[in-house]
């Protein structure tokens, strides 16, 4: 616009007035102008120029200053004000550059429109105060025609129109980062719906929302087809992890499948339904709308949309992972872990007719060695499948290799249907595998506070069941564990005082029955704790066995009767011997043959001297393991007995196979034996030995009845209190003194 173009009166009149498109009565809501001004009447010729104008779809509304301070009052009153036409020239000569400076500096409203109007081009401000304070314009008041003063209002308020909107976008932004970023913490695919259709809800007015997807791998039992509906709100009836065509709106239900099938966002006026894509994991947001989207809030959801479905992968790598953690790979049942989380539903339900049991596959790894992992595989799925057909309120678990967890009302879950399960075979491959399982319980009324603790009570149940002869199951009740802290205290103090050197080992003499002089001893251990109490080896020994504390022990009385022996050996009684006890996990555990052979080379003792007891029980699990090393020990020239004859399980064949020197008569057969027909076992254990050329030594004997019965029947050798009862050492060979010389 040239200066030259224009009269001082120009812009008092209203002369080309061809802008119609921009009057429109109809509109009510408005742009507040604020004309500040000294002179009283460019108020009203300001007014009159306008007037009628409407810009952006809105008429102006006028707020009047006749001062600079004025001005800046009615600023601060009315936040809406949009535009000032701002006279420079007011009470002083910079009035209206004040005012600028209170609205960009003061008040920072950035977004206020200025245009600067002069009297006198002289008055013009300088360049920098138009540049940094954002001024719209500046005019000389004769610059301002009707057509101009228009021009400049209209691109005026377009412009704070776009300031407005890029600010609330920005705000929109904001919020929607924000919601996305409250998003990502969600771990559960369904917390993640249900967080998603809440910040739908701050962003767009809706009547309900439903968010959908396929439910493999996050609803139970959802095959991989179908729509599943994982979050919703504003819907009267609760159809999360249903079917899609639950849903009662089977208009809804329609326009998401038809989502789902166009792969895009589908809009209309009452309702949309948005597409989530990320990695491979697809979802639908269906929204009923109060009133349709404008064009801003669906940008805006566009945005958020794209935000959000990263998050929608990583809930479902987060299930994933949570499926690792908590599942079981093989059966997909639950897992270890997961079970502890169910007891700890357990222990909180109020249900008192719940059971919690555990259910252990007996010689499960034969039949993995044996037949292979595959039919292993099978026949846990086997298991798994017959126990789950066994009620459905029933909760079931994988919680070991061969091992599952089960918690269920009495009725179902109970000794007598869980055994019943084991009573047919179960089908794996082409074999049809009989197997029986051992069983641990606990019910409610017995039960800890915590899912540990009560997995930790079922599994002393269990171990009990497993070691049981008569039944495969036990209920847990409190004194059982009372007995394990009971156990672990004592295995923690066998095994400190076992380090302090509070174990003796005792020697209880063997007599020769033709001549009644000692012919050996056998090492008895004794354990004397710090309170000078004796501990009996029947309660210590089982304790040492189950802890593996047995190896060490072991070795050490093997150490002991070496050295012993080389005591005898430099006395006036060389051909005496010593026999000490070997438990089972010796055998198994450790490198006990060697151990033995080393230490009697070291020792430097005669190892026929050496005599090691074994019982029949040892050859219960692994027979062959056993029987090799004993052949391996008797090639040493170490003895072996047999202890506790008559009281285990073995088969004749078995004992057959072993390199016996000596059968032991057992304490119960000799109890007896005075009495009549109370010989006949020990008698036939006599015989037997004989037949197998063995010698036969009977021990516990008390009296003098039974001392002549065996004679009798022809017994070599005896032991027992009748003689002389286990004694230290150097009591030992006091003894020998006595009844040798
Ligand atoms: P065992 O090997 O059968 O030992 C014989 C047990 O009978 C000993 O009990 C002995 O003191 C006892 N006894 C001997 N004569 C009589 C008698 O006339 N009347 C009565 N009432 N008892 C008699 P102890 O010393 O209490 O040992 C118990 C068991 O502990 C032993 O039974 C043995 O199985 C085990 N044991 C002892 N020392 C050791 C050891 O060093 N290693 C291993 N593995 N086990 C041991
Ligand atoms: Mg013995
Ligand atoms: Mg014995």
């Amino acid at each position: 616009m040239q200066a030259s173009e224009n009269t001082n009166d120009d812009f008092l009149f209203i002369d080309d007035s061809d802008e119609d498109e921009i009057f429109d009565s109809a509109v009510r809501d408005t742009w507040k102008v604020l004309i500040v001004d000294d002179d009283p009447e460019i108020h009203s010729v300001t007014q009159l120029a306008l007037s009628d104008l409407i810009v952006l779809g809105r008429n102006l509304e006028y707020l009047h200053a006749y001062s600079g301070q004025d001005a800046c009052k009615l600023i601060e009153e009315h936040d809406d004000i949009v535009l000032v036409l701002l006279d420079v020239v007011m009470e002083s000569d910079d009035a209206g550059l004040m005012v600028v400076k209170h609205i960009r500096e003061q008040l920072r409203r950035d977004d206020i429109r200025i245009v600067l109007r002069t009297g006198q081009p002289g008055y013009a401000p300088e360049e920098s105060v138009i540049k940094d304070y954002d001024i719209n314009d500046y005019k000389t008041k004769t610059e301002l025609t009707r057509r101009k003063l228009v021009t400049t209002v209209y691109a005026a308020i377009r412009s704070y129109q776009q300031i407005d909107s890029v600010t609330q976008n920005r705000k929109g932004l904001e919020k929607i980062i924000g919601a996305a970023a409250s998003l990502l913490e969600q771990h559960t695919v369904h917390d993640y719906a249900r967080g998603v259709l809440a910040e739908f809800k701050m962003l767009v007015e809706s009547h309900s929302g439903v968010f959908c997807a396929r439910g493999q791998g996050i609803v139970e039992g959802a095959d991989d087809l179908s729509l599943y509906i994982l979050g919703q709100d504003g819907l009267s009836d609760i159809k999360v992890n249903q079917k899609l065509t639950a849903l009662e709106d089977g208009d809804a239900a329609r326009k998401i499948t038809n989502c789902f099938q166009q792969k895009q966002h589908v809009l209309d006026a009452h309702s949309t339904s948005f597409y989530l894509a990320s990695g491979g994991f697809r979802a639908v947001i269906h929204l009923e709308l109060i009133q349709a989207l404008t064009t801003i809030e669906m940008q805006l959801i566009e945005v958020f949309l794209t935000n959000i479905a990263t998050g929608y992968e990583n809930v479902h790598l987060f299930q994933k992972l949570r499926n690792a953690a908590y599942k079981d790979w093989l059966t997909e049942l639950p897992n270890r872990l997961d079970f502890v989380n169910l007891l700890d539903g357990f222990c909180q339900s109020k249900n008192d007719d719940l059971v919690a049991a555990l259910v252990d596959i007996n010689h499960f790894s034969d039949i993995n060695d044996g037949l292979g992992q595959d039919i292993g595989n099978q026949l846990l799925m086997a298991v798994s499948t017959r126990i789950n057909a066994l009620d459905d309120k029933n909760q079931l678990a994988r919680i070991g290799a061969d091992v599952f967890g089960i918690i269920g009302p009495k009725e179902s879950v109970n000794p007598e249907t869980l055994t019943a399960l084991f009573s047919q075979p179960f089908a794996a491959g082409e074999q049809n595998l009989p197997i029986s399982a051992s069983f641990g319980f606990c019910s409610k009324g017995s039960a800890g506070s915590r899912g540990v603790k009560v997995l930790n009570q079922i599994n002393i149940a269990l171990n009990l069941a497993k070691k049981s002869l008569h039944e495969p199951y036990v209920y847990y009740h409190q004194e059982m564990e009372d007995k394990t802290l009971w156990r672990l205290g004592m295995i923690r103090q066998l095994r400190t005082d076992f380090a302090e050197g509070r174990l003796e080992l005792w020697y209880q003499p063997q007599l020769s029955m033709a001549t009644g002089k000692i012919i050996g001893a056998e090492a008895l251990l004794r354990w004397k704790t710090s309170d000078g109490k004796f501990i009996s080896p029947a309660v210590f020994i089982p304790l040492a066995e189950y802890s593996g504390l047995i190896i060490e022990i072991g070795n050490w009385v093997v150490e002991q009767a070496c050295i012993q022996l080389n005591r005898l050996a430099d006395s006036q009684y060389p051909d005496v011997s010593i026999s000490v006890n070997v438990s089972i996990p010796q055998f198994k555990r450790g490198n006990f043959v060697d151990n033995v052979i080393e230490i009697t080379r070291k020792n430097g003792v005669d190892p026929s001297k050496l005599e090691l007891e074994i019982t029949e029980n040892v050859l219960m699990d692994e027979p062959q393991v056993i029987i090799d090393a004993l052949i391996r020990l008797k090639a040493k020239g170490i003895s072996i007995a047999l202890d506790d004859f008559g009281t285990g399980f073995s088969s004749l064949s078995y004992l057959q196979k072993l390199p016996l020197d000596r059968l032991k008569v057992d304490r119960s057969f000799v109890s007896g034996i005075a009495e009549t027909g109370g010989s006949i076992i020990a008698e036939t254990i006599i015989n037997l030995g004989k037949q197998m050329n063995l010698k036969v030594i009977a021990e516990g004997i008390e009296t003098i009845e039974q001392e002549a019965e065996l004679k009798a029947l022809g017994c070599d050798e005896v032991q027992g209190f009748y003689y002389a009862k286990p004694m230290p050492a150097d009591e030992f060979f006091v003894c020998l003194d006595k009844i040798n010389r």
